[in-house]
């Protein structure tokens, strides 16, 4: 059933930038993004050698600009007091929403710490802070690169909304089947929070290819196929890549997705456009 529009959510997410440019340029993206009203901007952690507190310090800025902010925390490779104290740090900073995370070790790092998966780190949470955050976890519509099986997969999905998430991000993904499928599977198994579609507008070919390797998500081959048939010609990548998303992100809103989360790579110019032509 299609979800009212009242109720869907939407974000959009950021990295914590390194430079003053990098700043510069991630608040000029806020600005131009904050006037679509979305639920909340969220930051991510670790990932590309970024720390904790570059994610502290841009989630501070975005709640200062009077934004809802949510940090993403891993737990990999983490102890329990370090866990400890960085949600004490959020909660005395007044943040109350987090994208919880197991994270990946970096390559070369053997140490796994004191939590294993992204459902302990909820469970921790839970058991420590109660119901001061809302928590958000991730979710696979093409599974996990390391499950053993989609099957596994799928429970180990519901493990983590059983240890208290309220609601879940999905991968990026093109083939909109592959959500309803996950959609489906996981509500026959009990799961009732709200999953949102991750949303990757294409900017850069080649880039694309080395996150989807990275992380497992499939780009269609007719979609490589026509992408690697423009060559250099980046503009026609941009315009292809806005009709495919824009399509994608409609038959998801049309098919009765709850939301969309935008990864914005800090840049504003698609998601925009893409938002605009969806007539949201
Ligand atoms: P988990 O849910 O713990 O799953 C990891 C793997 O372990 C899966 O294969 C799962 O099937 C398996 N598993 C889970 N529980 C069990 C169990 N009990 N027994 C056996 N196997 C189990 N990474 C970052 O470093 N920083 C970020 O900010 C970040 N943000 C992200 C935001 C979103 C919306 C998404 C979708 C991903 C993000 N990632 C980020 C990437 C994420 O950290 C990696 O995909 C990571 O490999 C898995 O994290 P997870 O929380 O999904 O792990």
């Amino acid at each position: 059933m299609q979800t009212a529009v009242k109720d869907r959510t939407f974000s959009f997410e950021f990295f914590p930038p390194k430079t003053e440019e990098g700043k510069a340029k991630l608040r000029a993206t806020r600005k131009q993004l904050a006037q679509f009203n979305p639920h909340f901007f969220s930051c991510t952690f670790g990932a590309g050698g970024s720390t904790q507190e570059g994610t502290l310090a841009t989630v501070l800025e975005i709640k200062a600009e009077g934004h809802n902010a949510a940090p993403h925390i891993s737990c990999i490779g983490s102890t329990v007091a370090n866990i400890r104290d960085v949600l004490n740090q959020y909660q005395s900073n007044g943040i109350d929403h987090i994208v919880a995370l197991r994270g990946d070790l970096p390559s070369g790092m053997a140490v796994a710490g004191e939590f294993r998966y992204a459902s302990d780190l909820v469970a921790f949470i839970r058991k420590e802070t109660g119901d001061h955050f809302t928590i958000e976890v991730a979710a696979y519509p093409e599974y996990h690169p390391q499950a053993r099986s989609a099957l596994e997969n799928l429970k180990h999905f519901k493990l983590k909304v059983d240890a208290g998430a309220d609601a879940a991000i999905t991968q990026y993904f093109y083939n909109p089947d592959a959500y309803f499928h996950f959609v489906d599977q996981v509500t026959a198994m009990g799961v009732d929070i709200p999953i949102v579609p991750g949303i990757m507008p294409i900017a850069s070919f080649s880039q694309l290819a080395r996150f989807s390797d990275a992380c497992g998500a499939e780009i269609p081959r007719w979609i490589r196929n026509k992408m690697e048939g423009f060559g250099d010609d980046t503009a026609s990548i941009r315009a292809f890549g806005l009709d495919v998303v824009t399509d994608l992100a409609d038959r998801l809103l049309q098919g009765g997705a709850p939301g969309m989360h935008f990864y914005t790579l800090n840049s504003a110019g698609l998601c925009s456009t893409i938002w605009q032509r969806l007539g949201l």
